[in-house]
């Protein structure tokens, strides 16, 4: 038999196996591949938007709504949906894959190709004005001294590519650039980036769970690889797993304040605190909380079966928002960061066209998800 290729070889070391395209009917040429996954141990998970149950199992509609941590996915499905579940994976990667992308920088050739004048000064006039007291102005002043040439150009050399800007809030410029692919796109760059250096090793699909001590000092990291322990050792560990916006007991344990509300889970799906979990283990603790920027999910998303998992709307003028009530139920000016969705009739919430409101700001949704089709009405 021939030997399987390496990059095979690590997929199917994996466990948890989505399957996109199983169906109800046993035509697809999904179900053998599930069912050959499942009969060979792995935890094989059916997707298909068009059913909630298949082969005797629960149904997810997309990537996003699976519970837990996915080691892979399988996709046999029409190529025109197989693209959206590409897209769907990068949402299970790193919040930085989902997101835009953009970062604030003053005086690019960008700008001044827009004939835009810009300057660290006066940007640092705008973030502090608008920080309204709460701006670390050594910081504020830190980052606007070294964006053009530490991130700008540097993420080009990387590959990125700078291809328009946006306005934000508090900023009397535009000075907010995208790169090509929005956060996907950026990461995609560094991630290549990394590669192509020598001593730097990437591991996917390998869960840190606890930091290795020695004599009081941090000497590496213990991991779950495919349900393996391993340790890697190390000089230093930098912690970078993210937030903690989709672990609502953590939110809530330390912005106890917001328990009158109703809070919903956001961000990426990996935002989980592990990396704060695993520093206070060794007697780390939170500061500067007060600092915490949230964007408001504050819709249910209808896709997640737990009704955990809020979305978030900003800047969509030119719309009036009603629940399913028909109330209105929140500000719709045009620069105000607020929740609100549009699902499926009688489902959710509507949406009405409002002439009234410029339509000149662009509409921006802060989900990959939402950006390329989730306004669509399924
Ligand atoms: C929809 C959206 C749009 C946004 N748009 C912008 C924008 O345009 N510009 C901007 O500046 N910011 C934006 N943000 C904010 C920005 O994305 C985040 O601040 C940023 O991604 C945080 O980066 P990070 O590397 O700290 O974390 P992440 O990007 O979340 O990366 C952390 C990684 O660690 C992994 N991880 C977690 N636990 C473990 C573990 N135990 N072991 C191994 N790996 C683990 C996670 O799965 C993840 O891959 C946006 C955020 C969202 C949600």
């Amino acid at each position: 038999m021939a030997p399987i290729p390496t990059p095979v070889a690590e997929f199917l070391k994996g466990k948890r196996i989505a399957v996109a395209g199983v169906s109800r009917g046993s035509a697809s040429a999904a179900n053998p591949v599930y069912r050959k996954l499942r009969d060979g141990g792995y935890e094989a998970i059916p997707v298909n938007p068009n059913t909630s149950q298949v082969e005797g199992v629960t149904c997810y509609p997309d990537l996003a709504s699976i519970p837990g941590p996915l080691d892979g996915v399988m996709i046999a499905t029409h190529p025109a949906v197989s693209v959206e579940i590409v897209r769907q994976a990068a949402e299970r990667g790193g919040t930085a894959a989902i997101s835009g992308g953009g970062c604030c920088i003053a005086g690019t050739p960008l700008q001044k190709s827009q004939g835009i004048e810009d300057t660290p000064d006066l940007a640092f006039e705008d973030w502090v004005r608008w920080g309204g007291g709460a701006a670390d102005e050594v910081w504020v002043r830190f980052y606007l001294e070294h964006t053009l040439h530490d991130l700008y150009y540097w993420a080009e050399s990387c590959g990125t590519k700078w291809i328009d800007m946006k306005s934000q809030e508090g900023n009397r410029v535009t000075r907010w650039h995208r790169p090509e692919n929005n956060g996907l796109g950026l990461m995609t760059a560094l991630i290549k980036t990394a590669q192509s250096l020598p001593n730097i090793t990437i591991m996917t699909s390998v869960n840190a769970d606890k930091l290795l001590t020695r004599n009081g000092r941090v000497v590496g990291v213990m991991a779950i690889k495919h349900n393996e322990t391993i340790e890697i050792q190390s000089k230093a560990v930098v912690i970078a797993t993210g937030g903690f916006n989709s672990n609502l007991e953590m939110v809530l344990e330390h912005r106890p304040e917001l328990k009158q509300f109703k809070v919903m889970e956001g961000s990426g799906l990996g935002a989980t605190g592990a990396g704060h979990k695993m520093i206070k283990e060794l007697g780390g603790y939170f500061t500067h909380m007060d600092h915490i920027w949230f964007y408001v999910y504050a819709t249910p998303d209808y896709r997640d079966p737990q009704q955990r998992r809020g979305l978030v709307f900003r800047l969509t003028p030119g719309y009036i928002w009603f629940n399913q009530q028909g109330r209105r139920f929140h500000n719709e000016a045009p620069l105000q960061a607020a929740g609100g969705m549009l699902s499926r009739p009688g489902k959710g919430l509507q949406r009405v066209p409002r002439p009234a409101l410029p339509s000149s700001t662009a509409q921006s949704i802060q989900s990959g998800y939402f950006r390329s089709g989730g306004l669509k009405v399924r």
